[in-house]
């Protein structure tokens, strides 16, 4: 695991994982609470938060890979290297 804090390379690292099409983003586990949205996970130092208003919801872990996108990126299944919203 990804010992916190995080780095603000590590934060921009996992961020991109967030917004990579083809990953396994990382969401909220209190998402019962607002079953509207899957609350995607926004990485900062200390932790993954919650972006849905209202929701306090923080996650302390994350797989180190996760953080490194030289290491996965090239895992892209489409071999586009694209990042949505990047
Ligand atoms: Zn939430």
């Amino acid at each position: 695991m990804l010992e916190l804090p995080w780095t603000e390379k590590q934060v921009d690292g996992l961020n991109q994982w967030q917004a990579a099409s083809w990953t396994e983003s990382y969401t909220c586990e209190e998402r019962s609470r607002h079953p509207l949205d899957p609350g995607i996970l926004v990485a900062r130092t200390d932790g993954w938060h919650c972006p849905v208003e209202g929701c306090t919801y923080v996650q302390k872990w994350a797989l180190v890979v996760t953080a490194h996108p030289e290491w996965w990126m090239y895992q892209d299944p489409n071999k586009t290297g694209a990042i949505s919203g990047a």
